[in-house]
């Protein structure tokens, strides 16, 4: 325990100006002293002063030319935190807020959140701090085949797999794809996400939030009830918000919020996904242009959508996104369930506080797997030269959310965490890697 203290004064003092990095650490640290109480023989202390340290960070100038021939200039980031169970795998994030630290915590989440999975995958993260909102798309181009000039020699099918994540999607990552093969003169799977005319796999789109629902849907199960006839409210409106959206209302749920980062829209009859679809993949709108065609549907401009009551949460967009404030309020209008589909959306009191009120909570790096687990059945797809079906992907998918779910629940139990399940997450996860790294020395 002193020992476990020590190393985050450490971990601290080495990055001093990383709040959201340390924010990470001290959650999984919090998790592992639960194993310095319990097996002091497995927290393998001498790895875990290893492991919070990354591999390799690259971090480079892009360089880009606007529509207007103006010269614009942004920073790329790539951490490769973990290579102990496989290549490195992680996502690009293109946001104006990306910096070290928020890519450091990203990876350093990625390292359990892939160990999980049961796939070999290690952990990285990467991105920008381009914003590709309100540009055109010769200028995305642009600026992706910049990226990827300085970027392709650190990555590989064998060594570094990335993919997408906030700001990267279909069109970003077939512009870096594009650029990766023309400079190595070679095709292969050195990125998922991939578009299916090109390597990639069906059910990728919809992976992270049909998965979210199904480990939803399995912690929900082993409580003896389902997401039939509950209320949802799930917050942004990206590529997580829409699939888990559609996973829950299959599943019998009603969805009442979306959001972006301008506010929220709260539509009492339930969303109506077409029309976000609509919005959000085709014109790459604002998530208020919803009530054009739903005009019962209310937006709240600057807000996020905890105020509405509900059954369950899910919190979609970024991190840091449901404070004590909105968890208090969560559990006052009764919710019974938040399980994240964002990195770090719940901040740590809030976390406390949903776990002293016995709310069912499921951490992201387990609960938000299942794009990173489908990206792994990716690569296998690419490296057998195969297809599956839609069927097949989704299958493997629910099979390893459903897991990654008991996992978590058994970890947790055996520690004497019972319900508890970031607990059971961090304690798994962790003693896969660690036991992968003694076995290979001191690397
Ligand atoms: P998208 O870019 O597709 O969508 C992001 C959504 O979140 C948008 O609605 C966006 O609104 C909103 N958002 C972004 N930043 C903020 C902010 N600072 N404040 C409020 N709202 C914000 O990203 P994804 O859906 O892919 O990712 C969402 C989350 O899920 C992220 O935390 C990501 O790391 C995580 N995740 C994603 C995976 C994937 O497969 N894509 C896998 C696992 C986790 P706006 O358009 O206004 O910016």
């Amino acid at each position: 325990m002193t020992d476990l203290k020590a190393l985050y004064e450490t971990v601290k003092q080495r990055n001093a100006n990383d709040a959201e990095f340390l924010q990470a650490v001290e959650e999984v640290f919090e998790s592992l002293s639960v194993i310095a109480d319990v097996h002091p023989e497995k927290l393998y202390e001498d790895v875990l002063s290893r492991l919070v340290e990354p591999e390799r960070q690259i971090i480079f100038r892009v360089p880009w030319v606007d529509d207007n021939g103006k010269t614009q200039v942004n920073r790329g980031f790539r951490i490769q935190f973990n290579s102990a169970i496989g290549p490195y795998k992680g996502g690009l994030r293109f946001h104006p807020s990306v910096n070290v630290s928020i890519i450091k915590f990203l990876g350093f989440e990625q390292i359990f959140k892939n160990a999980l999975t049961t796939l070999p995958m290690g952990g990285g993260k990467g991105g920008s701090d381009f914003d590709p909102k309100g540009k055109s798309d010769a200028e995305v181009m642009r600026f992706c085949q910049s990226f990827m000039t300085e970027l392709y020699r650190h990555i590989g099918p064998n060594t570094d797999v990335p993919a997408g994540d906030i700001g990267v999607g279909g069109r970003e990552i077939g512009y870096l794809f594009g650029q990766y093969k023309r400079i190595q003169n070679e095709f292969s799977g050195v990125l998922t996400g991939k578009g299916l005319t090109y390597g990639g796999s069906l059910v990728r789109t919809e992976a992270t939030g049909y998965g979210l629902c199904y480990f939803t849907e399995a912690m929900l199960k082993d409580k003896g009830t389902s997401f039939e006839n509950k209320t949802v409210v799930i917050s942004g409106s990206g590529n997580v918000a829409i699939y888990a959206c559609q996973k829950a209302q299959e599943l019998g749920a009603k969805v009442v919020t979306l959001s972006d980062s301008s506010g929220f829209i709260y539509d009492p009859n339930g969303i109506d996904l077409a029309t976000v679809k609509d919005i959000k993949e085709v014109r790459r709108g604002r998530i208020k242009e919803y009530l054009e065609m739903h005009p019962d549907a209310t937006y709240t401009e600057g807000a996020r959508p905890w105020s509405i009551p509900c059954d369950i949460a899910l919190p979609c967009a970024t991190q840091n996104e449901l404070n004590l404030e909105e968890a208090k309020e969560l559990v006052k209008n009764g919710v019974m369930a938040v399980c994240e589909g964002a990195n770090m959306p719940t901040t740590p009191d809030a976390i406390h506080y949903l776990l002293e009120n016995k709310i069912l909570y499921a951490p992201g790096k387990a609960s938000n797997a299942g794009g990173v687990a489908c990206s792994g059945l990716e690569m296998s797809q690419n490296a057998e030269h195969l297809s599956w079906t839609f069927e097949d992907v989704d299958r493997k998918l629910k099979d390893i959310m459903v897991n990654i779910f008991e996992t978590c629940r058994d970890t947790a139990a055996e520690y004497g965490h019972p319900d508890q399940y970031v607990v059971g997450a961090n304690i798994a996860s962790y003693l896969k890697v660690a036991e992968a790294m003694k076995a290979q020395g001191c690397v």
